[in-house]
């Protein structure tokens, strides 16, 4: 595959029928629409020996749409990476906006730190070093963040996604969003075990058992996009 390419088509993961239909929307709608500044982290985060981690930039358009429909002003991100995900929920949020940013690993976060600055929005960002499960529980001591937040985008530790769930269920607001990464798993979600490479299987198992769970849960609206890794949107009803 060319350089270029291979950029254009940055890490597919491969949902689609092919690469060149994951390339067409990525150039057609897009990379065209995709501020400087985000392109500016993809482009640092592509070197990085985990850059297949950060979130697609089609899925990342959607969650643009998506905090925009709730006039989001507070959320919760868990899984923050180098910041592609929490870089464009920065912008979108509006300039008394709040994003709580928890990821045990502060090194990755400060890679994308600099182009987050440049950004003029790092006074959005309230950043928790922190593992992801005690971070929610310590939200949950304070009364007042019972339904106090808009969204929350989840894209941690896939296995404790349902423990997540019981947790933002209670944090985001009736009417709020709960967005979940990567609940396609590459496909292997529809896969016989034989076919599914050896590292995957943990966590594979963990996402049949979440979108199971999703489907059967009522306080939600769910919609589940192939778009990225396959993300699950989540409105609460009650
Ligand atoms: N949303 C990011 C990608 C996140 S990758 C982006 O757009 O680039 C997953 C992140 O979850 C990693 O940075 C990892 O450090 C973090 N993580 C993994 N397990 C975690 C846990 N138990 N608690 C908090 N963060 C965790
Ligand atoms: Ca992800």
């Amino acid at each position: 595959m060319a350089k270029d390419e291979a950029k254009a088509s940055d890490f597919s993961k491969g949902l689609l029928k092919s690469e060149e239909l994951y390339k067409y929307i990525l150039e057609t709608s897009v990379y065209p629409r995709e501020p400087e500044v985000l392109k500016e982290l993809r482009n640092i985060t592509h070197n990085h020996p985990q850059a297949g981690m950060a979130t697609a930039p089609d899925a990342g358009q959607l969650m643009g749409m998506l905090l925009n429909l709730v006039n989001a002003r507070k959320t919760i991100e868990v899984g923050v990476f180098t910041g592609y995900s929490l870089l464009l929920t920065a912008l979108t949020l509006p300039e008394d906006g709040k994003v709580i940013a928890i990821d045990l690993n502060r090194d990755s976060y400060e890679i994308g730190l600099p182009v987050i600055k440049k950004a003029g929005v790092e006074h959005k960002i309230d950043f928790r070093e922190s593992e992801a499960l005690p971070a929610l529980d310590e939200l949950l001591n304070y009364k007042a963040n019972e339904g106090g937040f808009d969204f929350a985008f989840v894209d941690a530790d896939k296995v404790y996604y349902w423990n997540y769930h019981e947790r933002l269920i209670r944090l985001i607001k009736v009417g709020g969003i709960i967005v979940y990464d990567n609940t396609l798993w590459g496909g292997s979600v529809a896969e016989p075990d034989s076919s599914t490479p050896e590292w995957r299987i943990e966590v594979k198992k963990a996402t049949l058992e979440l979108n199971k769970k999703l489907s059967a849960d009522q306080r939600v609206q769910i919609s589940q996009a192939a778009l990225g890794d396959g993300i699950t949107i989540c409105r609460r009803l009650y």
